[in-house]
C-alpha cells in the first residue's frame, strides 16, 4: 500500500529501506517477493533517486536526468528482479560519437567495434588490443591490485593521449574517474559497457519508475513518500527502526540507500561504531558531481539524427583534471529523439552533461553563480550548433543544473553523482558487521554505481539482509524450544 505523507505508520516490518534509488527499490522488490514485509521510505515526492525526470513548460518538455546509457546487464537484472515488461523496454543506442581535435569516431560501443577502431584508426596491433581486453576481463576485485588507470593505459598504449581519451573520456564524464583511480573500478565499469554496447529505457525514466512502483505495490511493499528519515535507531548495537518526523517506526533490519557518509555521520551516532570503522568511513572520498544543460526543441520542429550520445571536446588534448574544471571544453550530448517516448507526441530534447566539482560552485556569490550557469548554457548551445547547425533557433526551453542542484534534490553530500570512490565499498559492505541488522545499499566504490551497479548492489544486499533475518528467526525458534 502507499501511505500518505501524513500517516503515522504503526506496523512493525522485517525491513525498512531508507531511500528509493535503484539499489533501494530493487532490494525492496526482491525482499517483498521473497515474502518479507518491507517499508520503503523516500524523502522526495517521487521514487527513483537519481533515476529521475522533470517536466517544464506545463508538461510540454520532459527531461531525463540520468538516462544516458547503461550496460546490457540491466536487461537481465530487470527481467530477474523486476519483470519482463520492464526488461523488454530496454533498447540499444544506435550511435555513440566522439568529436574532438584528436579524432572523430562513430561506434556502437561494442567490444568488436572498439577492437576494430583501436586497430584500424589508432594503429594498435591486434595482439596489444587483445592483451588489453584480456587484462580487463581478468581483473579480479579480490586481487587487491594497486594499478591505477594511468598505469594501465601507459602499459598498453604508452604516450598515447588520444587512446587514453578514447577509452577513458566516456567514463570520466560519467563518474569522474581520474588517472590516479584504481584500474579495477575502471576495468569493471568499462568491461560491463564493452560487452554489447549502450542501452536506455524506451518510454523514459518516468515510465520505468511508474512500472517499478506498480510492481513494488503488487508485491506488497509499503511506500511512503515525503518521508525523510531523521535517525536510524540503534539499541544495544542492533538496528531496531527509524525516526520520521519525530515518529518511530520499528523493524528487524534497516537498509540505508542514502549516501554512505550521510548514513554514518548524519543518521547515526558515532559511538555506535568502532574507532577503526569510523576512521575508514571518514577517509572515504566522495565522487565528483555534474552539471547539465537541458534543452527542449519547439513543438513541430525536427532535428536530424546526429547520434544518440555524442562526446565532444574543443580541448586539444585530454586531461582528467581539466575535464572536471568549469573551464573544460568537453561535454557530452544525449540526444532524445521522439522514439524515446513513442507514446507521446513527437518531441526532441538534448541534454549536455559534464562532470564537475562541487567546490567550484559552492563558494560563488549569487551573481557569479548565475554568470557561471549562463556560461555553461552558452557553451552547450554553441557546442550543439557545431553538430546541428541552426539548432539555437529551435530551442524553446533551456536551463542548467549545477552540483548544488544535485545536492538539493537528492540529499547527496556535495552533489556526488556516483556515490563514493573505491574505498567506500568496504565501508558499505562492512556496516552490518558493526551494527547488527544495519545495512547499506547504494552507489559506492564506482563499481556499485550507475543504474546497473546500484540495482545489482541492491540484489547483493537483499541476500545479506535475508540471511540475517533467517538467522534471527532460527534463534527465536531455538529460544522457544
Ligand atoms: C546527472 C547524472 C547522470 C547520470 N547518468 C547515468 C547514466 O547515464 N547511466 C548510469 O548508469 N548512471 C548514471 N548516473 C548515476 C546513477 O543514476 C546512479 O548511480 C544511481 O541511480 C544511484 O542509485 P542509488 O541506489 O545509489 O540511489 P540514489 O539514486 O542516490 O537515491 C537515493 C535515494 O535516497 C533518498 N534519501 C536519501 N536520504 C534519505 C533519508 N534520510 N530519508 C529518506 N530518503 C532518503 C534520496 O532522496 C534518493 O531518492 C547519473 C547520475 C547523475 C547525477
Amino acid at each position: 500500500m502507499q501511505y500518505s505523507s501524513k500517516d503515522k505508520i504503526e506496523k512493525n516490518y522485517d525491513v525498512i529501506v531508507v531511500g528509493s534509488g535503484l539499489a533501494g527499490m530493487t532490494l525492496a522488490n526482491k525482499m517483498a517477493r521473497d515474502g518479507r514485509s518491507v517499508l520503503l521510505l523516500e524523502s522526495h515526492n517521487k521514487l527513483g533517486g537519481f533515476a529521475t525526470w522533470f517536466k517544464r513548460a506545463a508538461g510540454e518538455h520532459i527531461f531525463d536526468v540520468s538516462l544516458h546509457g547503461f550496460p546490457v546487464g540491466m536487461i537481465k537484472t530487470c527481467r530477474k528482479y523486476w519483470n519482463k515488461d520492464i526488461a523488454d523496454r530496454i533498447h540499444q543506442l544506435k550511435s555513440v560519437r566522439y568529436i574532438n581535435p584528436q579524432f572523430e569516431v562513430e561506434t556502437d560501443f561494442t567490444k568488436e567495434d572498439f577492437i576494430k577502431v583501436l586497430n584500424q584508426k589508432f594503429g594498435v596491433t591486434l595482439e596489444v588490443v587483445k592483451a588489453f581486453f584480456d587484462e580487463l576481463t581478468n581483473m579480479n576485485f579480490y586481487d587487491n591490485s594497486k594499478m591505477t588507470n594511468g598505469e594501465l593505459f601507459e602499459k598498453y598504449f604508452p604516450g598515447r593521449n588520444d587512446i587514453t581519451r578514447f577509452l577513458l573520456e566516456p567514463i570520466v564524464y560519467a563518474n569522474g574517474s581520474n588517472l590516479e583511480d584504481p584500474a579495477i573500478s575502471y576495468g569493471i565499469v568499462f568491461s560491463n559497457f564493452m560487452s554489447k554496447g549502450v542501452y536506455i529505457f524506451q518510454g523514459g525514466t518516468d515510465t520505468m519508475i511508474s512500472m517499478m512502483k506498480e510492481e513494488l505495490l503488487k508485491n506488497g511493499v509499503d511506500i511512503q513518500l515525503q518521508a525523510k528519515v531523521e535517525k536510524i535507531i540503534i539499541d544495544n548495537k542492533k538496528a531496531t527502526g527509524v525516526v520520521v518526523k519525530g515518529h518511530t517506526i520499528k523493524a528487524n533490519a534497516v537498509v540505508s540507500n542514502s549516501n554512505l557518509k550521510s548514513t554514518i555521520f548524519k543518521m547515526l551516532e558515532p559511538e555506535n561504531f568502532s574507532e577503526v570503522y569510523l576512521k575508514k568511513a571518514a577517509e572515504v572520498r566522495l565522487n565528483t558531481s555534474s552539471c547539465q544543460v537541458y534543452m527542449g526543441i519547439k513543438k513541430g520542429e525536427t532535428i536530424p539524427f546526429v547520434g544518440d550520445l555524442v562526446f565532444t571536446s574543443i580541448d586539444e588534448s585530454f586531461s582528467t583534471d581539466l575535464i572536471l574544471s568549469p573551464l573544460v571544453g568537453s561535454q557530452t550530448f544525449s540526444v532524445y529523439y521522439p522514439d524515446t517516448r513513442p507514446h507521446l507526441e513527437p518531441r526532441y530534447a538534448i541534454v549536455s552533461s559534464s562532470n564537475s566539482r562541487y567546490e567550484d560552485w559552492i563558494n560563488l556569490s549569487r551573481d557569479d553563480y548565475e554568470k557561471q550557469k549562463a556560461y555553461i548554457i552558452e557553451r552547450a548551445v554553441s557546442g550543439l550548433e557545431k553538430i546541428i547547425p541552426g539548432v539555437r533557433d529551435k530551442i524553446d526551453f533551456i536551463d542548467a543544473a549545477s552540483p548544488l542542484t544535485v545536492e538539493r534534490y537528492t540529499l547527496h553530500e556535495k552533489g556526488a553523482s556516483f556515490g563514493t570512490k573505491f574505498e567506500g565499498l568496504e565501508v558499505s559492505m562492512g556496516m552490518h558487521k558493526e551494527i547488527e541488522g544495519l545495512f547499506h545499499a547504494g552507489s559506492v566504490g564506482i563499481i556499485m554505481s550507475g543504474w546497473l551497479g546500484a540495482a545489482n548492489y541492491g540484489v547483493i544486499q537483499a541476500h545479506e539482509v535475508d540471511n540475517f533475518l533467517s538467522r534471527l528467526e532460527k534463534e527465536a525458534l531455538r529460544s522457544i524450544n
